[in-house]
């Protein structure tokens, strides 16, 4: 690992300070402080300063805002609006993030301890699917069924449905944030924003841009704070319609049963463990370059991070031992030096879980190949963990099993006696893993190819490459990687109830029970 400096270039964007020392939550049209008073300083993960301080809502601040999102879903102008006008809003709000870019990211890295350059490319990815669904608009529409009865016209037609709580992570903020968002608000939906209570700034932003490119002001409320504190509040109220959450598997197991009680609709998107499927026929420089960004990208702190490397044995010591070469000379530092590869992990906590993992992983017999310790020196106030290599790592071992959300590879082999075999052992390894989010295939024989994305059971699958997304495809979990879509027409569909009309022009008596029954 190669570590680069905090500059003073870094210190320059505390100026920001200046323009946003405070965050209000926004609640029943307005920009306020919590109820209770309290607050929370917000810290720059790359030097654990504060940067900014953010209001903490309680759960009289969440029903507060129920309540006037309520108010604006059943009787408020947004429902007033057509679906064109908030496809025209949706398009203007992607063209204000992309003039706002350098605010945003800078914004974003100070959250998150992301680079600059990462949080740059996040935004112009915010903007593509704010755009993607300003052209939804005419998706929206329902469809003429025939019925073939004279008399009848049947049809369906598309509503909103209703108060939708959108609870995100600290990882992508904005970006998790916009997938909810665009689609909830073109489908006429009233929002109430819960971000992380790491990473408020960019949300809270968001929210800005959104009222001050038309949305009606009560259409949108954001709290920050605690989940903990105030999810219960949000996620049991029989005035909220739908939850889409994204985060961990046990926040998203939590949210499920309380949002049983009301049987609202729930979207889940939650963590994964990724298996990136190697064969001795792949384009091995390709396949192992990709190997690299797949799980040490933004410091492996990617849901959908290629953290479990399963790679034929007879190239496995060519395989690691070029990714052991190269993940030591990867630069990890400060995040707004554009010499730095990846930055710091988000807080104390989770630099320590991470440790605490690979730790664990050693005991149960992995073999550490690089990475593996807190750094010293320069880097030592922030939350920073080197890329990490695991080998020898087998299915009994936690480390294949659990996510660890840091930059940290475990290596396991497959083998076999024939093709078939290979790929049958590849795949049972692949799969073996209560996640289903996304993984990846590389190999040189196009049948092969297609018959393990095929069979692995991932909600994403790449074939020769890692990472690319875009907004007309969906994404999404199988098994408990979470349920529901995002992105695509189905991440709309979400959104959106059904409603079937059947219209009787020629009313006649049903005919059913005679008058005279009672006789
Ligand atoms: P987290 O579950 O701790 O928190 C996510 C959000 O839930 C935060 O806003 C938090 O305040 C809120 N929350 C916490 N408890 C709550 C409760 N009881 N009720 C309502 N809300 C509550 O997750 P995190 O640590 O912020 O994010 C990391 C996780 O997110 C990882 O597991 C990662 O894989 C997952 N993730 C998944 C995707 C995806 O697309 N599938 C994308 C990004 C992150």
């Amino acid at each position: 690992m190669e570590f680069t400096t905090l500059t003073a270039n870094t210190c320059s964007w505390f100026n920001l300070r200046r323009l946003l020392t405070f965050l209000q939550l926004f609640i029943d049209r307005e920009f306020t402080e919590s109820s209770s008073g309290r607050t929370r300083n917000i810290e720059y993960p790359a030097t654990r300063e504060t940067h900014i301080v953010a209001a903490e809502a309680d759960s009289n601040d969440a029903k507060r805002a129920i309540a006037s999102a309520r108010k604006e879903f059943d009787s408020g102008a947004w429902r007033e609006t057509t679906v064109s006008q908030r496809g025209d809003i949706l398009r203007r709000v992607a063209q204000r993030l992309l003039k706002d870019k350098d605010t945003i990211a800078r914004l974003e890295t100070l959250d998150t301890g992301k680079t600059y350059a990462e949080c740059e490319m996040d935004v112009d990815d915010v903007a593509s699917v704010f755009s993607y669904y300003a052209d939804q608009a005419t998706a929206t529409v329902g469809r003429v069924i025939d019925p073939a009865i004279v008399g009848i016209s049947s049809r369906t037609v598309t509503e909103p449905v209703g108060v939708c709580v959108l609870i995100t992570p600290w990882n992508y903020p904005l970006l998790q944030a916009s997938w909810k968002v665009a689609p909830a608000l073109l489908a006429g939906n009233t929002i109430i924003l819960k971000p992380s209570e790491l990473t408020p700034s960019t949300t809270h932003y968001l929210v800005k841009v959104l009222i001050e490119e038309g949305v009606e002001p009560a259409a949108v409320q954001l709290l920050l704070g605690s989940g903990a504190d105030i999810g219960p509040t949000l996620t049991e109220s029989p005035d909220v319609d739908m939850v889409s959450f994204t985060g961990g598997l046990e926040t998203g197991r939590t949210i499920m049963k309380s949002a049983a009680g009301t049987v609202k609709r729930v979207a889940l998107e939650l963590g994964g463990k990724n298996p990136n499927v190697i064969f001795a026929d792949a384009d091995l420089p390709a396949a192992i370059d990709n190997a690299l960004t797949a799980v040490f990208l933004d410091s492996g702190q990617v849901c959908s991070a290629g953290a479990r490397l399963v790679v034929e044995e007879s190239i496995r010591d060519d395989v690691v031992s070029e990714l052991v070469r190269r993940a030591q000379k990867i630069r990890v530092g400060d995040p707004f030096d554009s010499a730095t590869e990846t930055g710091s992990l988000i807080s104390a906590e989770h630099r320590d879980k991470v440790h605490a993992y690979v730790t664990h992983a050693i005991d149960q017999g992995a073999q550490l190949l690089c990475g593996g310790e807190i750094p010293e020196g320069d880097l030592a106030d922030g939350y920073f963990y080197p890329p990490t290599i695991l080998d020898h790592c087998d299915r009994t071992m936690d480390c294949v099993h659990d996510e660890s959300f840091g930059p940290v590879l475990t290596v396991e082999t497959f083998s076999g006696d024939t093709d078939a075999e290979r790929e049958a052992n590849a795949l049972a390894i692949a799969n073996d893993t209560i996640y289903g989010l996304a993984g990846a295939v590389w190999t040189s024989d196009a049948s092969r190819a297609e018959r393990v994305a095929r069979q692995l059971r991932h909600g994403t699958v790449w074939i020769n490459d890692y990472h690319p997304y875009v907004p007309h495809a969906e994404w999404g979990g199988m098994k408990q990687s979470g349920n529901g879509r995002e992105l695509g027409p189905t991440g709309l569909a979400e959104y959106l109830e059904i409603k079937h009309i059947w219209h009787n022009t020629q009313p006649a008596p049903a005919g059913w029970f005679a008058e005279s029954s009672n006789q």
